[in-house]
């Protein structure tokens, strides 16, 4: 198993991409904390890990707000000691075209996407260095790789979280956290639900859980500030 001991936390947890790596981990031998806002889907979610014979650890949790992403972070130290994994999935969808983007939505994107990258690390970065290191996986999108109609607001979220990624990997290079990002393409998930669209030809959940794996893992271990992209069509 090739996460067997390690212990991790991921944000965005209770559907959808996280829910995917979360079990994944799992199986991998990972004990894991999920972290959303949805109390019944986080403790589902949780509910599948333990049935996998891991420990799991649900927490409600709204990722752009501080207070709650540092009590999550507390919460997920005192249960297992430890944190080797974060995965900052946590992420929401934004499709207005420039002139009917409210500030609000605007915020939103930026709030939970950016910000929340932001806070998890910040709270995560000094339990990873007490302990000699950790991985950081940024779950981005191909948004945050070039520019798309009708979603500034979501794509200069994931460019920013971008950004993020590749600065957080310089600092972490001298104590041992490792940071990359995961870009996928269009994913068949709530997120795009609304969007008529052939679903046959969207990346499965399932697709982001090999990359996942091998980024939390010791395999990876000289690997940091990488964005790697999912998507075949
Ligand atoms: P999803 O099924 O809608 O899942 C999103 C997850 O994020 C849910 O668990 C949701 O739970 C959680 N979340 C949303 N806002 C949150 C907040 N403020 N605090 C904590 N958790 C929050 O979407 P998904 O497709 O799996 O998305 C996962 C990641 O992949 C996102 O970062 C997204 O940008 C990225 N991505 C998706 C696609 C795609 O086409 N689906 C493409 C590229 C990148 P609650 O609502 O319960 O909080």
């Amino acid at each position: 198993m090739r996460l067997a001991g390690k212990c991790a936390l991921i944000t965005g947890g209770g559907r959808g991409i996280g829910r995917a790596v979360a079990l994944g981990f799992a199986r991998e031998g990972a004990a894991v904390a999920v972290a959303a806002r949805t109390p019944a889907e986080v403790e589902q979610t949780a509910a599948e890990v333990r049935a996998l014979g891991r420990v799991a650890l649900p927490l409600v949790c709204d990722v752009s707000d501080e207070a709650a992403v540092k009590a999550a972070l507390q919460a997920a130290l005192a249960e297992f000691g430890r944190l080797d994994v974060l995965v900052n999935n946590a992420g929401v969808g934004s499709v207005r075209p420039i002139h009917g983007l409210t500030r609000a939505s605007w915020d939103h994107a930026l709030a939970v996407n950016l910000t929340g990258t932001f806070l998890c690390t910040k709270h995560a970065w000094k339990a990873m260095q007490r302990q000699g290191g950790g991985a950081i996986v940024n779950i981005a999108s191909l948004a945050g790789r070039r520019g798309v109609a009708h979603m500034a607001a979501y794509s200069a979220s994931k460019w920013g979280q971008i950004g993020f990624t590749l600065s957080a990997a310089e600092e972490g290079k001298p104590l041992g956290i490792r940071v990359n990002a995961v870009a996928p393409g269009k994913g068949d998930t709530a997120m795009r639900a609304a969007v008529v669209e052939d679903k046959s030809r969207l990346l499965k959940a399932e697709d982001h859980v090999g990359v996942c794996v091998f980024l939390a893992s010791d395999e990876a271990r000289y690997i940091t500030g990488q964005v790697i992209e999912v998507d075949y069509f």
